[in-house]
């Protein structure tokens, strides 16, 4: 059993009540001033005052106790959507973008995501595992505990089959828990484009079957956009994959308005990713459908997308309003978001969307834990919970969050190990 006391605040994170923090409920994350906790094998037992933890659990029955004086304690992060497995750098991309290339021009030069799935269908499983595997250990120092992961950058049914396998690789050797999703339909590659509807036929009768009876995938995804496809293709991909069982996301309304919000409400999808042209209706139909948004501003600050500002400011402001959950995730991957802090995306989320540092902790926490049917087991720190915990070297949430990036971790525990960073 292992004792951790005296934490100058202990951020809990907790539901207030059933479901994610939303609504008036967003801006509390339930702090415990001089908090300890309890941790026995891999969950937490008990969280409460110093004095009271240890007027109940006699200090001879910890194997260890933990003095957090002067630190804060904070629940592991959860990052629900990442492309994390790849091959191939877009560094030489990203300079031409500095000097003024857009995203779309580059995209339609087959550089972009066409780049990348070059590169990854020609990268051996071996390649594209221990890349990924090093990437989740950093991640891990920076104290992410649970991450998903998106397939998407093969695009033929070997291909992708190949990044799955290694996505289950990762799960059984990372230290955090990992969520695999299959996002075949990411764009479509450069061999289908002028006949989009037979790669559109090969996702639905080819790949989702496959994958699903491989048991590879617990999500499907699909980049209903411009770039990727029409609300009416996302709708017959959508159809097919809820019929053979997986549960569904979405990239919605990320470089236009694309009707992807609309689909997300009317199948259920456990979250609506991106929305940078969200309008009210669609706010509207993630509210009666309980959807969270889940906001992925390291794509801001890479594409240098500061015209967006402002405007997110005010749908952030309406999504509290609505009583509308809402999640921050890195998206990482190697074009438009090469980012892998979940802090940093805090951070950039307090200073480009206003939101506080209690929001933006629930945010990266119970919230990201609700958008990936995962709260029941981690996203705060409560009995019950498995201990994912992060002891911070910081007085308050304050000073946590006044070096933006600086991660300040000198502990994270996973399942109740405990990590020194
Ligand atoms: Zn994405």
């Amino acid at each position: 059993m292992l004792i951790i006391k005296n934490a100058h605040e202990l951020v809990t994170c907790r539901s207030l009540e059933s479901g994610p923090n939303a609504g008036k409920n967003f801006s509390t994350c339930s702090v415990i001033k001089n908090g300890a906790l309890v941790v026995d094998g891999e969950k937490i037992v008990a969280v409460g005052k110093t004095e009271n933890i240890l007027a109940r659990f006699k200090k001879k029955w910890a194997s260890r106790i933990f003095d957090a004086s002067g630190k804060i304690i904070l629940p592991g992060f959860i990052d629900s959507h990442t492309h994390l497995v790849f091959a191939g750098s877009r560094a030489e991309e990203y300079r031409l973008k500095l000097k003024g290339q857009s995203y779309k021009s580059l995209h339609k030069k087959k550089g972009g995501i066409h780049f990348t799935v070059g590169e990854t269908r020609r990268a051996s499983e071996d390649e594209l595992f221990f890349q990924a595997k090093d990437t989740l250990e950093r991640m891990f120092r920076l104290g992410t505990t649970t991450v998903e992961i998106k397939s998407g950058y093969g695009l033929t049914p070997e291909d992708e089959l190949k990044i799955l396998r290694v996505i289950k690789r990762l799960k059984k050797t990372a230290k955090q828990d990992i969520v695999a999703t299959f996002l075949g339909a990411h764009t479509v590659p450069l061999e289908y484009q002028n006949n989009r509807s037979a790669y559109l036929k090969l996702i639905i009768e080819k790949m989702l079957p496959v994958v699903w009876a491989k048991d590879l995938a617990e999500y499907c995804d699909v980049f209903c956009d411009p770039l990727g496809f029409t609300a009416g293709e996302t709708t017959a991909i959508f159809s097919e994959a809820r019929r053979l069982g997986f549960k569904l996301r979405i990239h919605a309304e990320q470089t236009a308005h694309f009707g992807g919000a609309a689909v997300a409400a009317r199948y259920k999808a456990a979250s609506a990713d991106h929305c940078d042209f969200l309008n009210d209706s669609d706010i509207g139909y993630l509210k009666k459908s309980r959807i969270p948004v889940v906001l992925l501003p390291g794509v801001l600050l890479h594409l240098m997308e500061w015209k967006k500002i402002p405007y997110f400011q005010e749908t952030v402001k309406k999504i509290k309003k609505a009583d509308v959950a809402l999640a921050l995730a890195t998206d990482y991957n190697p074009g438009s978001s090469p980012v892998i802090s979940m802090k940093l995306v805090a951070d950039l989320a307090l200073r480009f969307f206003r939101m506080d540092y209690q929001e933006c902790l629930n945010a990266v926490t119970i919230n990201a834990a609700y958008a990936l049917n995962r709260a029941s087991e981690v996203g705060s720190i409560e009995p019950g919970k498995q201990a994912d915990i992060l002891i911070v070297d910081a007085l308050s949430m304050k000073d946590y969050f006044h070096g933006p990036g600086d991660g300040k971790i000198d502990y994270v525990i996973k399942k109740g190990l405990m990590n020194k960073i």
